[in-house]
C-alpha cells in the first residue's frame, strides 16, 4: 500500500480547528469569497477561492460567493457571469449567492443608526481637504470643521444625499471616531459616498449614496452568519474598523433587528497575496491592457486570469495544484512563474496525446518508396497508454529544416548525405542521398533511401540509430496557425519598477507561425465544443516542441492551437 503522509495543517485550518474545539459560533463554518464584479477573476483570486471553498468543504460548512457590488461605476454583469463560470470551471460549488447591494436597506438604516448616536456626520470638504486633515501616522489629524454638525442637520442632509439632491462629491458621511488613532483608518472614515452618475447593475437608480468597503464588507459577512471572513493581508490594517463596526452596530440595535442569531459573529483573518513573476496581479492594469488593445481580451492567453489561462491551457486540475503548492503564509512573497509552468507540465505530460507537427518545414522525398501506409501509432511512449491513432506514411514527407544539413560536422546526427541512418518516429530507417536548392541557395527538397526491413513495431524495428525525427505524410498533413506564447512581461517584478508598467511588456510575447501538422488533427477542425458556454479543452503534445491546445478561434477551414508550455523546465526546486 502507498504511504498516505498527512499534510500538516495550514495556519488558517489550526484556528479553524481551535474555533471548533471551543465551540465558537456553536461550531458553525461558514465562509465567503467576495469578489468586486469589476473584472475577471485571476490565479490570485484563485488562491483565495481555494482557501475560502476548502476551509468549508474540509470542515462541513458553507462558503457562499458574495459579490462585493458598492461602486457602480466599475461594476457589470458580465463580469459577475464571468465570476460564477470560472469558479464552477474550478470545479467549486457555492452554497448560494449573495450580493453587497442585498443589504443596501440594511446598511442605510444602520447608517441612520450611527447619526442618530451621534456617530456619523455629513462632511462638505472635498477629498482633498479631508486627506489634508488627516495626519500622518505619528501626527494626530485635525477635525472637521462640520464634526460637531448637530444630528438633526446630519440626518437631513443625508436623506437629501440619497434623494439625489445634492451633486456627487459635495457631501461624504463619516463615521465620528478619534481623529488621533495612531491607525489612520479610524480617523474619521468615509462611510457612505454619492454616486448617480452610473445606475448601478442590479438596484437601477433605487440609489444615490453608496456605502464604502469598511461600513460594508463586515456588516455583510454579520448579515450573512459568516464565521471566517479571510483575505489578503492589506486587510490586516482594517480589521480592528471591521470589529469597530460590528460591535457599535450591535450597541445600537440587537442581533434580532438584523434577523441574525444572537452568538453569530464573524471574525477576519489574513494570508498572503499571490505574486508571480512577469506578472501584472490587479485589475486595474488588467482593464487596461484589454481597453488599449495591448492583449486581445481578458482571456488573451498571456493574461493571468482564469479565462487566460485556460485559453492557454492550463487545466483547472493544474491550477488547484498549483496553489495546493505554494501554501498560505503572513508574509508577503513572489512566486517563480517558472512553477506554474512546471505545474502544467507535470500535468500534460501524462494526459496530452503525442502527435507531429513541422515548424519549419522541408520536402522529404523517398526514393525507393512510392504509394501510401497506414501506420499505427502510440498516443504517448512510455508512460501510461493513450491508445493509438493512424498515420498516413507516403512517398512525400513534411520534415524540419533543421534536421537536415548538406554540409554536416561530424557531431550532427540528424540527416545528412554520407551514410548516417535516421529513422524517421514510428516508421522506417532511411538514408539521405542529396538535396534541391533555389537559386537563393535554399533548400527546397531533401531525398533519402528507405530501408524496408526496419518498420517500427517489426523485428526489424529494432535496429538502433542516433537520432529520430519527426514526419507528417505531405497529401494529407494539415496546416495549422501556432500561437507561441511567452511571458507577457519583460522584467521580473513590473509592480515595482519605476514608471508606466505598460513600457515593461515583453514584445516578443506573441509569435506567430504556420506549421504542417499530420491528418489525424483533421478532427478538431470545427467549432469548438461548449459545456456551459466554456471551449472544452484538447491538449497535444507536439514532439519535441512543446504541449499545444487547441484554441477557440478554430474553424472547419482552419486549424489554430496555443502553446500551453514548452517541454524544457527550468524550474528549480
Ligand atoms: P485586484 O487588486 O486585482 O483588483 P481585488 O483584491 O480588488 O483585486 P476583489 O474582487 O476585491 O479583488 O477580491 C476578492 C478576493 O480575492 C479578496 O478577498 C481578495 O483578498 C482576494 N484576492 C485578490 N487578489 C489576490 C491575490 N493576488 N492573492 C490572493 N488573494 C487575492
Ligand atoms: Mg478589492
Amino acid at each position: 500500500m502507498e504511504e498516505v503522509q498527512e499534510k500538516s495543517l495550514n495556519f488558517i485550518e489550526q484556528i479553524v480547528e481551535k474555533n471548533l474545539q471551543d465551540g465558537v459560533n456553536d461550531g458553525r463554518i461558514q465562509t465567503r469569497f467576495p469578489p468586486e464584479p469589476n473584472g475577471y477573476l485571476h490565479i490570485g483570486h484563485v488562491k483565495a477561492i481555494c482557501m475560502d471553498f476548502g476551509i468549508s468543504e474540509k470542515y462541513n460548512g458553507v462558503c457562499n460567493l458574495r459579490f462585493d457590488d458598492t461602486n457602480p461605476v466599475k461594476e457589470d454583469t458580465e463580469y459577475v457571469d464571468s465570476i460564477t463560470q470560472d469558479i464552477r470551471w474550478l470545479g467549486f460549488r457555492w452554497g448560494n449567492i449573495y450580493y453587497a447591494s442585498d443589504y443596501f436597506d440594511k446598511l442605510y438604516k444602520l447608517a441612520i443608526l450611527f447619526i442618530k448616536a451621534g456617530k456619523a456626520y455629513v462632511d462638505e470638504q472635498t477629498a482633498e481637504q479631508i486627506a489634508e486633515q488627516k495626519g500622518t501616522p505619528t501626527e494626530p489629524g485635525r477635525p472637521s470643521p462640520f464634526r460637531d454638525r448637530p444630528i438633526e442637520e446630519n440626518l437631513r442632509l443625508f436623506e437629501a444625499m440619497q434623494r439625489g439632491e445634492i451633486e456627487d462629491g459635495k457631501m461624504v458621511l463619516r463615521a465620528k471616531i478619534d481623529m488621533a488613532n495612531p491607525n489612520m483608518h479610524f480617523r474619521d472614515p468615509i462611510i457612505y459616498r454619492i454616486i448617480t452618475t452610473h445606475p448601478h447593475h442590479r438596484t437601477g437608480r433605487k440609489w444615490n449614496v453608496y456605502p464604502m468597503y469598511d461600513f460594508a464588507h463586515g456588516q455583510s459577512d454579520y448579515f450573512e452568519g459568516v464565521t471566517h471572513s479571510i483575505c489578503t493581508l492589506e486587510f490586516v490594517v482594517h480589521r480592528p474598523l471591521y470589529d469597530y463596526f460590528i460591535d457599535e452596530m450591535l450597541r445600537l440595535s440587537t442581533s434580532d433587528d438584523w434577523g441574525v442569531p444572537a452568538n453569530s459573529r464573524p471574525r477576519q483573518f489574513e494570508f498572503n497575496r499571490l505574486n508571480i513573476t512577469y506578472t501584472v496581479m490587479s485589475k486595474r492594469k488588467m482593464l487596461q491592457l484589454v481597453n488599449e488593445g495591448l492583449v486581445r481580451g481578458w482571456d488573451d492567453p498571456r493574461m493571468p486570469t482564469v479565462c487566460g489561462l485556460r485559453r492557454r491551457g492550463y487545466t483547472a486540475s493544474a491550477i488547484r495544484a498549483f496553489i495546493d503548492k505554494i501554501g498560505y503564509t503572513k508574509v508577503e512573497g513572489m512566486i517563480d512563474l517558472g512553477l506554474l509552468e512546471h505545474t502544467i507540465r507535470e500535468d500534460l505530460k501524462e494526459t496530452a496525446p503525442r502527435v507531429c507537427a513541422i515548424f519549419d518545414p522541408v520536402k522529404l522525398v523517398l526514393n525507393n518508396f512510392d504509394g501510401k501506409e497506414t501506420i499505427t501509432a502510440q498516443n504517448i511512449d512510455g508512460i501510461g497508454d493513450l491508445g493509438t491513432r493512424e498515420m498516413l506514411f507516403g512517398k512525400e514527407l513534411w520534415i524540419e529544416r533543421a534536421d537536415f544539413m548538406e554540409d554536416a560536422p561530424k557531431d550532427f546526427f540528424r540527416l545528412s548525405p554520407g551514410g548516417r541512418e535516421v529513422r524517421l518516429k514510428n516508421a522506417y530507417i532511411i538514408q539521405a542521398t542529396g538535396c534541391d536548392k533555389d537559386a537563393d541557395g535554399r533548400i527546397t527538397t531533401v531525398y533519402a533511401n528507405v530501408d524496408l526491413n526496419t518498420k517500427s513495431g517489426t523485428e526489424g524495428g529494432n535496429r538502433k540509430t542516433k537520432s529520430t525525427i519527426n514526419w507528417v505524410e505531405c497529401g494529407s498533413a494539415v496546416d495549422a496557425e501556432v500561437r507561441l506564447y511567452d511571458r507577457l512581461f519583460a522584467c521580473e517584478d513590473p509592480s515595482a519598477e519605476e514608471g508606466d508598467f505598460r513600457d515593461l511588456l515583453n514584445p516578443d510575447s506573441l509569435k506567430i507561425v504556420n506549421c504542417k501538422v499530420e491528418g489525424a488533427l483533421r478532427k478538431e477542425m470545427h467549432e469548438p465544443v461548449l459545456h456551459e458556454g466554456i471551449a472544452e479543452q484538447n491538449h497535444y503534445q507536439f514532439l519535441k516542441q512543446g504541449y499545444f491546445v487547441v484554441d477557440p478561434d478554430t474553424t472547419a477551414e482552419h486549424l489554430v492551437f496555443n502553446r500551453t508550455a514548452s517541454l524544457k523546465d527550468n524550474w528549480k526546486k
